[in-house]
């Protein structure tokens, strides 16, 4: 009896710091906000995106997650409107060494808001087109932020304005660059609310060829979650999102993961990019998924993603 009750003590103890898994109700509720007509598509510098920055604000505080600077907010320096900001978090390394690498979790936040009406529906809403790597990067936020098993320090950075040239990214890589940041690697999520079909493998990585993060991501994973998409090559993507400012600042691996093939989804940069449109289901998985490699790849002793 006094052993059960010793274990009943210790498991409580344990599970205290255990996030609960994704699940689709959880992903949902993030991605219908973010989604929602209300935000207006969320366009860099406009109501509707400021609308977006608030609900980041607060789901950060609530998972526990630091400004990185003196607020979430961080000015874009490239961009005519004081509007424009990207959202950076901070969760600091709990190792006294390794805390002083950073890896950067990214995802843009923005769309391109309002286009050329169809069947009534002006707003480009822009669920798959980010709202859904935003909401992977949330909920490693909440699961890092509460989980606080992170060796290594993690941005949290959610960008505005890539739709309009990448310009949070750039903004971003450079300011931290001459701050003197000290980059380990950059991962970016885009474009991951539909399944691919027919693959081998839970999502591709842009630049799969040009470093080992494929093959490391795997190797953390029960599952084949990493491969390559020859249209990814093919079409450049590894320079079309905003993984491209940290490869080309700090030449250190900097890559998106995407389940975003050119077929499994009709409405890119179109009205019907909306939320029902979106698998929930599916996100929710990615993320239980993905967290076992992000923690292995945040606290492995060594560096071990490099360039070939
Ligand atoms: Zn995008």
């Amino acid at each position: 009896m006094k052993y059960f009750f010793y274990v009943i003590v210790l498991l409580l103890a344990s599970c205290k710091s255990i996030p609960a898994p994704a699940t689709s109700e959880g992903v949902g509720e993030i991605m219908n906000f973010l989604a929602s007509d209300e935000l207006e598509g969320r366009e860099a510098g406009t109501k509707g995106i400021a609308l977006a920055a608030d609900y980041i604000e607060t789901l950060f505080k609530e998972y526990k997650v630091k400004p990185y600077f003196k607020t979430f907010r961080d000015t874009l320096s490239n961009f005519d409107s004081s509007a424009a900001y990207n959202m950076v978090g901070f969760i600091e390394g709990t190792d006294k060494h390794l805390k002083n690498e950073f890896i950067i979790l990214g995802a843009h936040y923005d769309h391109i808001g309002r286009i050329k009406p169809k069947n009534g529906d002006a707003i480009a809403n822009g669920a798959n087109d980010n709202a859904s790597g935003t909401t992977m990067v949330l909920e490693l936020a909440r699961y890092f932020g509460t989980a606080k098993t992170n060796k290594r320090s993690i941005i949290f950075a959610l960008f505005s304005a890539e739709e309009k040239g990448l310009l949070g990214s750039k903004h971003l890589a450079k300011k931290l660059k001459d701050n003197g940041l000290n980059l380990y690697t950059m991962l970016n999520f885009e474009m991951i609310g539909v399944p691919l079909q027919n693959k081998d493998y839970l999502m591709y990585l842009t630049g799969y060829e040009l470093s080992n993060i494929a093959a490391v991501s795997n190797a953390y994973s029960d599952k084949k979650i990493a491969g390559f998409l020859p249209k990814a090559k093919e079409f450049n993507l590894f320079n079309r999102s905003d993984n491209a400012p940290f490869h080309e600042v700090y030449n250190v691996p900097s890559h998106t993961y995407s389940t975003f093939d050119f077929t499994n989804f009709e409405h890119y940069h179109q009205v019907g990019d909306e939320a029902a449109a979106m698998d929930f289901s599916h996100m929710a998985n990615l993320v239980n998924e993905l967290i076992p490699v992000m923690e292995g790849i945040i606290n492995a002793p060594e560096q071990e993603i490099k360039y070939n």
